[in-house]
């Protein structure tokens, strides 16, 4: 497992363009040189050619929250892979909870827009989790084991261009997170799976943490064996504790 933690930032539907500037001049300077981790910020759309201009020549990479599956056409609202590659976005978040539950995403639809973002050569970081309902239910593995491998269904050798984020829906947004060990243990079966999927590439995905990430416990989920990194959403809206979660990542890739 060769590849840097990744400690990503998603914004979800926050900030305007001048509130991008605003962050990334602030958020620049206190990450500048840092490479033992590699940063990632997921803007909203709107805000995505200024991300990029703003982080141009740093150390700070960007993606897109969500993409449709199409290329161009009578998609009113919708963003194509094309549309984000030329914007300059790397990656692309699929799957996340809120397009699972409020947007009613299907793991078939996300699973034509995994193909269609690996297509256009985006990297995808695929989000899987259960609900606080289906945990009680015992279903967590059954959950997770379904999103992963109909999310990935199709996607032929490329699943080193994947990284998954484990997001239990019941600690996104609540400020309470999954405890560490409980995170690991669904951690380790991921890569169970991954290595059912593609023996040879299992190894080289990333699976992040998702879900009530701080800098008060990042040091605690970031130090599981498993967990190769963290998608943090409301505490990335802070350079300063997104900051802070950089460095935590920072300092245990240099402690390795
Ligand atoms: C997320 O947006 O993916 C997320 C995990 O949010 P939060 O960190 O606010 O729980």
């Amino acid at each position: 497992m060769a590849e840097k933690l990744l400690i990503a930032g998603n914004w979800k539907m926050h900030k305007t363009p001048s509130q991008t500037v605003e962050y990334f001049r602030a958020f620049k300077p206190m990450v500048e040189g840092i490479d033992e981790v590699e940063i990632l910020i997921f803007p909203p759309f709107i805000d995505i050619p200024t991300a990029v201009s703003e982080s141009r020549g740093s150390n700070i990479k960007i993606g897109a929250q969500n993409c449709y599956f199409e290329k161009e056409g009578a998609f009113t609202g919708e963003i194509s892979p094309v549309m984000l590659r030329e914007a300059g976005c790397e990656y692309v978040i699929l799957g996340h909870s809120e397009r699972r539950h409020i947007f009613g995403e299907t793991d078939e639809l996300i699973n034509k827009k995994v193909i269609s973002a690996l297509e256009e050569g985006l990297r995808v970081i695929l989000c899987v989790g259960e609900t606080l309902q289906e945990r009680e239910s015992g279903l967590t593995f059954t959950v997770v084991e379904t999103q992963l491998r109909l999310g990935l269904s199709g996607i032929g050798d490329k699943l080193d261009r994947i990284d998954i984020a484990y997001e239990p829906v019941w600690a996104i947004g609540t400020g309470v997170a999954a405890k560490p060990e409980d995170a690991e243990e669904v951690h380790r079966f991921i890569y169970e799976k991954l290595k059912e999927i593609n023996p040879t590439k299992a190894e080289g995905v990333r699976v992040l943490y998702g879900g009530s990430v701080k800098p008060s416990n990042a040091e605690a989920i970031l130090s599981q064996p498993h967990i190769k990194g963290v998608l943090v959403g409301g505490a990335s809206l802070k350079p300063e504790s997104f900051a802070e979660i950089v460095k935590i990542g920072a300092s245990i890739e240099r402690s390795k």
